[in-house]
């Protein structure tokens, strides 16, 4: 097994000593002691004010796909009208799992290398489909694009649209959420993104109208959301809580408000700027339209033309840096550098750019 010493991947990113300690503690037996209660609480409390929520979080074991398909899976039954926004991978493959479930799909697509515009085509899907739920994905992770979320909630409440699914994996904890002044009713994270951890919890701010739309649903599978409802009230989880990733989680927020909310928002700008004003400089190209929103979590770059992706990834892990391709139709095109959670760090950047210029010049 090989491994890196320069780890640039937008996740699962590198995890700092102290989260890994979280793991390294031996508990007591989660369903069975009020600790492992108290320590839910106080970890949904942590992360409602990092989310922007008054929301009841569900923390579900598993990683970020485990809230994209329980979410959908508990509010939508066959026949229910989904509006998707695509701006990605992720975007457009939202879309596809709400079809394989059943959902009407409609979709309002733009190009990957865009972020959400042109708000008239939105509003007159929104008025004419009349979705039960819209879709949308905060942070594109493949595209390293960030979408506005703002207006999109204005026209979510006037136009009294019930449910508002945001897929925020890539953007908490390296990017303001503001969930509820946004009116997202399924607001859906991870933890192996800019929160430091492991893949192993994903998690989902639910609004009180997506409960009382989950109530009647009723669905009952593994991933299903409904026995998270009230559960610190009745105290009986689904399945082995995972205290251990519950304490790692616990610690990253502790991490997080400790160096304070504005100041890693800060951090993940600056050196998100400060990445892709290098990579320009040295020749590179950047993947997104300049017109698009780029997020502070995740660049995205194309592939240089004199070389493929095989040829360049493999001359950068021979120098022990690794960044991540991408997928779907940017598959070979464009790498990724994740300046997220642990990985937004000045020494690993400029060790990572140094690389990537060694590289460009030798090709
Ligand atoms: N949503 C976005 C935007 C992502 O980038 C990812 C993973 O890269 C996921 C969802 C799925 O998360 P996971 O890979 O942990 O299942």
């Amino acid at each position: 097994m090989k491994v890196y010493p320069i780890p640039m991947v937008p996740g699962p990113v590198q995890v700092p000593k102290r989260i890994l300690e979280a793991y390294l503690t031996q508990y007591g037996s989660p369903d069975l002691e009020s600790d492992y209660r108290d320590l839910y609480l106080q970890t949904q409390t942590k992360m409602q004010q990092l989310m922007g929520t008054k929301n009841q979080i569900a923390f579900m074991t598993g990683e970020g796909m485990i809230s994209l398909w329980g979410s959908l899976k508990s509010t939508i039954k066959p026949g229910d009208r989904v509006l998707t926004l695509g701006t990605g991978v992720f975007g457009y493959g939202i879309g596809d799992l709400a079809r394989s479930i059943g959902a009407e799909v409609e979709t309002v697509g733009f190009e990957y290398d865009e972020t959400l515009h042109d708000w008239e085509r939105i509003e007159a899907a929104i008025i004419n489909f009349k979705p039960k739920m819209i879709t949308v994905v905060h942070c594109e992770t493949p595209s390293g694009s960030l979408n506005p979320m703002e207006r999109l909630g204005e026209l979510k409440k006037k136009h009294n649209v019930p449910l508002l699914y945001a897929d925020m994996v890539a953007s908490i904890g390296g990017v303001e959420v503001r969930t509820d002044d946004w009116q997202v009713d399924l607001a859906l994270g991870g933890s192996q993104k800019a929160l430091s951890l492991p893949c192993d919890i994903s998690f989902v701010a639910v609004s009180s109208r997506a409960w009382e739309v989950i109530r009647e649903v009723k669905y009952p599978g593994y991933d299903a959301l409904l026995p998270f409802d009230q559960i610190l009230d009745k105290d009986d989880f689904p399945y082995t809580p995972h205290w251990h990733g519950m304490a790692a989680m616990y610690t990253s927020l502790n991490l997080i408000q400790e160096e304070g909310f504005q100041a890693v928002y800060q951090r993940h700008e600056k050196l998100a700027e400060n990445t892709r004003r290098v990579l320009l400089e040295i020749g590179y190209k950047l993947f997104l339209k300049p017109s698009a929103i780029s997020s502070p979590t995740v660049t995205a770059v194309n592939v240089p033309s004199s070389t493929d992706w095989q040829t360049f990834d493999n001359r950068l892990r021979a120098e022990g840096l690794v960044v991540g391709g991408s997928y779907g139709p940017l598959a070979g095109k464009v790498f990724r550098i994740g300046h997220m959670g642990a990985q937004s760090n000045q020494e690993l950047l400029d060790k990572a750019l140094k690389i990537l210029r060694k590289i460009y010049q030798q090709l």
